[in-house]
């Protein structure tokens, strides 16, 4: 006579046929995109990576994580010792114990789950999202009773009971893969870790360096799903819409057409084929759901997504920094934008016009290349001649030209020489660093001067780099090594820091007490690149009491001008800039410090009455002791 325990034992080797079926089915969609590096070995990484490498990710909401453990952890016991007690037919009576025991720890996260869900936040998606807590708690119930029947028909209709509970939660994890259910993040997920496209980012690197495109092979971004690699197409499927990315856009939050959860899953949309309609979370701002279709190989702009979706990007990274599941937003939205850029140059606003100057002056702005050292001119700074030597190489970048920085530049020179640094700079022969035209998807065009400021600078005998630009800080540490240019560079708030810790600025006595002052973080030297605490050991080695905003360090908020945000300027509710003047207003701190040219150029274009804002070097040089 068939008993309960054959029907479980049925009814796993039903599940696993269904979940291998649906896997085969979902890797089909993977496989539409181009090649990218492959071995299986990758999957002997996993358990490390979600264990040890994963760890700092979901500490950041501990609550959060016990639910996920107890939940998944649960599922993934019971599951195993299902399949080896009813999948092996072992029907060993200790072995159901141990079944009912991390049952009843799956019910206990399901049921924290649930009431999660109740008071769900706008970020959560709902639809088939707000049905897995019930999914979770059947599966995990009827599973539990079960087991203290030890699958017997002795209580026949409460055994019963129990099993279509079961048969509901398998049914939503055998199906979650093939059918695009939220269970699929399950698998997805797993492979996801074992298969990033970006593999450092588990050597303990921050890995934040855009890739190079090879343009003569005729690689120019990506104009349809298809032209994603099958690992990026596979990592939109580990998305699990909890819209973390979603509540820490700027972009979102300023009303402009980008929700970088949307995004996500518009991306599986045009993998698998059909509408938009069935997006279950918050629209982009403006464009309600419904209206747009993809497939495999339909152009991506235009009907999948609209093209200011993706130009209102700053590439600040705060959706790649929050996300749980590692999936890499930034790199999909700028191999988009290069396509667009290289293949049609439909750049948006002064975009086109930024990367015309770039094209034709080497200068976003259009100046002539001689005069960008014309506020240096007084200073007796000098430049940087074949042949000659120095330690450090200032490297001003584009904020040269603007009579505010220049300021800033002015006061970083006097801070180098009261503490007796021997530097010099690069003149008239210094050309823009690329980073707008990168991030504007004018790969070509970042090409053309990574490769001729790397063969400029191969030229000059110095030891280190100097610069207050995060963007050319970034561009030069870590993305001109893929073409050849490795050199030491440092941040100017790095440098004073250090300066500092050597006793070589010696400081006024102070006379009156320094007001408080907030800090903002530049989106490339912090979540860029790691660098929070060497502002901050500066304004409080001058005396200068940090007030933290809410949105602070690795979780700051954009400037707004990221990305060439601030040439392509695609109109929102409000404005990124005014948001995060708000943020600082709200610390109480009478002023705020900088430490990017383009933050200081943002926060001080906010109208209205506001905190001052003061760079770095401007607040050191005024504390030196003449
Ligand atoms: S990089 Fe910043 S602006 Fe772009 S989608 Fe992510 S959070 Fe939004
Ligand atoms: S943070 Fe990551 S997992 Fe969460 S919704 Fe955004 S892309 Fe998906």
């Amino acid at each position: 006579m068939v008993s309960f325990a054959h029907i479980l034992t049925g009814l796993f080797w039903l599940t696993m046929v269904v979940l291998a079926l649906g896997l085969a089915k979902r890797s089909a969609y993977w496989r539409q995109g181009q090649e990218a590096a492959f071995s299986w070995v990758s999957l002997l990484t996993v358990p490390k990576r979600y264990f040890v490498d994963l760890h700092h990710v979901v500490a950041r909401e501990p609550y959060i994580a016990r639910v996920h453990v107890a939940t998944a952890g649960g599922a993934v016991a019971v599951l195993g010792l299902v399949a080896l007690n009813y999948g092996l037919m072992l029907y060993q009576t200790w072995l159901d114990y141990v079944i009912l025991f991390f049952a009843l720890v799956m019910l206990a996260g399901s049921i924290a789950v649930w009431q999660r869900r109740r008071n769900a936040p706008s970020r959560l998606s709902k639809g088939a999202w707000s049905r897995l807590p019930v999914s979770l708690i059947a599966f995990s119930l009827g599973t539990a009773v079960l087991m203290i029947t030890h699958a017997t028909a002795s209580v026949y209709v409460i055994a019963a009971l129990a099993m279509v509970g079961v048969l509901l939660g398998a049914i939503e994890f055998a199906r979650g893969i093939g059918a695009g259910g939220p269970m699929k993040h399950a698998i997805a997920g797993l492979l996801h870790l074992a298969f990033h496209p970006r593999q450092d980012r588990f050597d303990g690197k921050r890995s934040t360096d855009l890739k190079p495109l090879n343009l003569e092979k005729g690689e120019f971004g990506v104009a349809k799903p298809s032209d994603i690699t099958w690992n990026r197409l596979l990592s939109f499927d580990a998305c699990v819409q909890c819209g973390k990315c979603e509540a820490n856009c700027p972009a979102f939050a300023a009303g402009q057409p980008l929700n970088p959860k949307k995004l996500i899953q518009d991306m599986v949309v045009g993998m698998v084929g059909g509408s938009d309609a069935s997006f279950a979370g918050s629209p982009y701002p403006g464009k309600p759901v419904g209206q747009h279709s993809g497939a495999p190989d339909q152009p991506i702009i235009g009907q999948l997504v609209d093209a200011d979706t993706i130009w209102s990007c700053t590439t600040c990274r705060a959706c790649v920094q929050e996300c749980p599941m590692l999936i890499e937003h930034v790199d999909t939205i700028v191999n988009i934008r290069r396509n667009i850029t290289l293949t049609t140059g439909d750049v948006p606003n002064k975009g086109a016009e930024a990367l015309e100057n770039l094209r034709t002056t080497d200068t976003v702005g259009g100046y002539p290349v001689e005069v960008r050292y014309n506020w240096s001119i007084d200073l007796d700074v000098p430049v940087l001649q074949p042949g000659q030597q120095t330690d450090w190489l200032l490297v001003a970048g584009e904020g040269a030209f603007d009579m505010r920085y220049q300021r800033a530049l002015r006061a970083l020179v006097k801070v180098l020489k009261h503490a007796g640094v021997q530097f010099a700079v690069l003149g008239s022969a210094e050309k823009d660093c690329g980073d707008l035209a990168r991030r504007l998807g004018d790969e070509a065009g970042f090409q053309r001067l990574a490769k001729e400021n790397i063969a400029l600078l191969k030229n000059l005998k110095f030891k280190r780099i100097v610069t207050p630009d995060p963007h050319v800080f970034h561009c030069l540490k870590n993305e001109y090594p893929a073409f050849g240019g490795e050199f030491e560079v440092h941040h100017h708030s790095q440098v004073i820091q250090s300066l500092m810790k050597d006793d070589r600025l010696r400081l006024k006595a102070s006379a009156t007490a320094m007001p408080d002052f907030t800090y903002h973080d530049p989106c490339y030297l912090g979540r860029y690149n790691g660098e929070t605490d060497a502002p901050r050991n500066v304004l409080k080695g001058i005396g200068i009491k940090v007030v933290e905003m809410e949105r602070s360090g690795m979780k700051a908020r954009c400037c707004g001008w990221g990305g060439g945000s601030a040439f392509t300027d695609i109109p929102g509710e409000a404005r990124i800039s005014d948001m995060r003047m708000q943020d600082v207003k709200s610390t109480g701190a009478a002023k705020v410090a900088v430490a990017c040219p383009n933050c200081t150029a943002m926060l001080e274009g906010v109208v209205g009455d506001r905190p001052d804002v003061v760079e770095l070097a401007e607040l050191v040089a005024e504390r030196l002791a003449d």
